[in-house]
């Protein structure tokens, strides 16, 4: 691998296929790790402990935060979710790339904490098409989905606000999209 391995952020509303850009980026940018957030919502059809995420109860994601073992952590629509610090700091150490999936409050949290982190905020093209494609995906109940979507306009108000963005994505083609985003992240690593 050239260059050095860097902490890479990932936000953007609910349903703007920021799962399927990182899941291309693992893929694709040689050696990148994926850093698996514990969180205490119920896991969804065909997610397993591990994967994605660690399934944690309340209690234990309170006493892991109480002991400082989280990078940043955040809540949202009522779950907490939470970014493990020691296996970032191990893979950045061996020179890898660190994908974190993670809210615009973890974004923000991490933009003070780790400063040379590159953040990326992936838009959706708008509002109907992120309803169209939270409703296709099938994954949540109705009111979980109104709730997902009522949360989009404030989040990306925020993410525009806080300044912890360098990078504003609106990812009307996935394909570009990742392109796009694989770009930014060869640019800011020195290998371009
Ligand atoms: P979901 O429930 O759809 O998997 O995730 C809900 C939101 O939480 C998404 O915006 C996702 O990016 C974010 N998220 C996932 N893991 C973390 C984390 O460790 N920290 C923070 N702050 N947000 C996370």
């Amino acid at each position: 691998m050239s260059g050095r391995g860097r902490l890479i952020v990932i936000s953007g509303p609910s349903g703007t296929g920021k799962t399927s850009i990182c899941e291309a980026l693992l893929a694709q940018l040689p050696g990148a790790a994926w850093s698996v957030s514990a969180t205490t919502r119920a896991p969804r059809a065909g997610e397993t402990n591990g994967g994605a995420y660690e399934f944690v109860t309340r209690e234990a994601f309170a006493s892991r935060e109480a002991a400082g073992a989280f990078l940043e952590s955040a809540e949202y629509i009522g779950e907490r979710y939470g970014t493990p610090r020691a296996p970032i700091e191990s893979a950045l150490a061996k020179g890898r790339h660190v994908i974190l999936e993670i809210d615009v409050q973890g974004g923000i949290q991490v933009a003070e904490r780790k400063p040379d982190s590159v953040r990326i905020f992936v838009l959706p093209p708008d509002m109907a098409s992120l309803r169209a494609r939270l409703e296709g995906r099938k994954t949540e109940a109705d009111e979980q989905l109104a709730r997902r979507l009522a949360e989009a306009d404030g989040e990306i108000a925020t993410a525009r606000d806080s300044g912890a963005y360098r990078y504003f994505v609106v990812n009307d083609d996935l394909d570009s999209t990742i392109d796009e985003v694989k770009r930014l992240i060869e640019q800011e690593s020195g290998q371009s």
